[in-house]
């Protein structure tokens, strides 16, 4: 993995700015999850490699 590689909302695709959140997948607690702000405001779902899916 590249050092400096940019962080993107799992949702959107959107580089994360202010106010994004990323956090260890509930369920399986292996994968990060990654949220934009905007994503997080309009409640996408989120779904994880382990098959886990959350507001
Ligand atoms: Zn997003
Ligand atoms: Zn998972």
């Amino acid at each position: 993995m590249r050092k400096n590689e940019k962080i993107r909302c799992q949702s959107c695709n959107e580089e994360l700015g202010q106010n994004s959140v990323v956090f260890k997948c509930p369920s399986c607690g292996k994968r990060d999850i990654t949220r934009c702000d905007h994503c997080r405001k309009v409640g996408v779902k989120y779904k994880c490699e382990c098959g886990f899916e959350g507001p």
